[in-house]
């Protein structure tokens, strides 16, 4: 697995709030203690934090669009 493909599966990482270990924030079942994860993993997303994440996500890509248009042109 390259590093690339690990920090993507890191992100989706979180603790079993019963047993403490970690698990995959799809996950419905923790498969360490069989716990019920749902409520993790089917929280309600803030539409105001979607929204900044959004607008972020837009400046990135505008940013590398532009990092890659002036590299090309040197
Ligand atoms: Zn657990």
């Amino acid at each position: 697995m390259s590093e690339k493909d690990m920090s993507k599966f890191k992100r989706h990482i979180t603790k079993c709030p019963h047993c403490g270990k970690d698990v995959l924030d799809h996950m419905t079942e923790c498969p360490f203690c069989h716990g019920e994860l749902e409520s993790y993993s089917y929280k309600p997303l803030d539409p105001e934090k979607v929204k900044r994440i959004r607008v972020i996500a837009t400046i990135v890509i505008l940013a590398l669009a532009a990092i890659i248009f002036i590299s090309a042109n040197l």
